[in-house]
């Protein structure tokens, strides 16, 4: 008798705890996959977030890189988009959600915060049982770490590393040309309005990000999120 209630009490809390992980993926919202209106921007959707695509002279430079490598490439060929021609990739962050399609993209040079080092290379935990890693195919040695307000040119455009801690320690946004943002889950979005995102390294660090961005937000043409479309 006890043995059952036990087994029960241990399989009901990890049912909640399964539900409690996957209920705010139901609050998300990514745009469908395609050119967005009004710009030359195609997002690509994969389940439950989209990658950017800007074009860059004959290339591509790509913020973020999904979750799913085999979706995203059914999703690149249907666009016509080859993984070869992308020369840079903008990670916000390493979550898994963000990184796994990297090996589509074997010529570009990928771009992060150097805060974010800390959670690949083994150092820090995303959470207690669990650290983040690249894909394996992908190349350290290809990474260019970024410190606050770096710019990096590329054709064309030029790429702003803004810090915004707290969903990791290394998060980021990417503010390209000066026109548009790239928040990836430094914040969700609620009713218009910007919250801390689920699955939170540092809910504090998030809200003071959240507070300093938050006014510098409206400045911008766009604000493309991750998990939310556009702002
Ligand atoms: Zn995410």
């Amino acid at each position: 008798m006890i043995v059952r209630v036990v087994i029960g009490s241990i399989f009901g809390i990890g049912v909640l705890v399964a539900l409690a992980f996957v209920w705010p993926m139901h609050f998300m919202s990514p745009l469908q996959s395609g050119k967005i209106d009004g710009t030359d921007i195609i997002a690509v959707r994969n389940r439950i977030n989209n990658l950017f695509f800007i074009p860059s002279g004959k290339n591509w430079i790509v913020v973020d890189a999904g979750s799913d490598a085999k979706a995203v490439m059914q999703e690149m060929e249907r666009l016509g988009i080859d993984g070869k021609k992308v020369t840079g990739v903008f990670l916000t962050h390493t979550d898994y959600d963000h990184v796994a399609s990297l090996p589509l993209f074997p010529n570009a040079t990928i771009y992060m915060s150097k805060w974010e080092k800390q959670m690949i290379d083994g150092s820090t935990r995303r959470q207690l049982l669990k650290k983040n890693r690249l894909p394996k195919s992908a190349d350290f040695n290809r990474i260019v770490w970024l410190t606050e307000d770096d710019r990096i040119s590329i054709k064309e455009h030029d790429v702003r590393m803004i810090w915004a801690p707290g969903h990791t320690k290394g998060s980021a946004i990417y503010v390209v040309d000066e026109q548009y943002v790239f928040s990836g889950d430094a914040f969700r979005v609620v009713d218009g309005d910007i919250r801390v995102h689920p699955y939170t390294m540092d809910r504090v660090q998030a809200e003071q990000t959240i507070q300093s961005i938050k006014g510098e937000l409206q400045r911008y043409e766009k604000v493309f999120t991750a998990h939310y479309g556009i702002l």
